[in-house]
């Protein structure tokens, strides 16, 4: 259900190269983590998880560094209506989310397997949608 991949460091690399990213030590670090075991993850759980696991790490880096994958296209941003807080989320595809009200957590749900009937007036012209609903995962 969760959209965890694992990438191997090489795989991490070839990311970054490729976005045209120097992939430095720490941001291959950083880059596995969100893409790999974060679970759309906000800035200060990803500095949290660096100060922890990788040695001498400001959070300016892991800021930086955040934002030059968002920048190269290999992670987005999101905000969730009931929080200010940004989330970072690997999965760049088009898709919606399913928030579990009593965990917090939060599941991926394919845009496929919503079907979204719009009348909008002409004059709104739609570029993108986002959508979360809410409810319980039921396991
Ligand atoms: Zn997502």
């Amino acid at each position: 259900m969760k959209n965890k991949a694992f990438l191997s460091t090489d795989l991490v690399q070839k990311k970054l190269q490729e976005a045209g990213v120097q992939p430095t030590l720490q941001r291959i670090a950083i880059c596995k983590y969100v893409l790999c075991e974060g679970d759309h993850p906000t800035a200060e759980q990803v500095t949290k998880w660096a100060e922890k696991n990788l040695e001498k790490i400001s959070q300016a880096t892991v800021y930086n560094t955040l934002n030059t994958l968002v920048d190269a296209g290999l992670l987005r941003t999101f905000k969730l209506p009931h929080s200010e807080k940004v989330i970072y989320d690997c999965n760049t595809h088009d898709h919606y989310h399913f928030l579990d009200e009593a965990s917090g957590s939060l599941y991926d749900i394919e845009a496929k397997d919503v079907s979204v009937e719009m009348k909008m007036p002409h004059q709104f012209k739609v570029n993108s949608m986002e959508i979360v609903f809410k409810g319980n995962f039921k396991s």
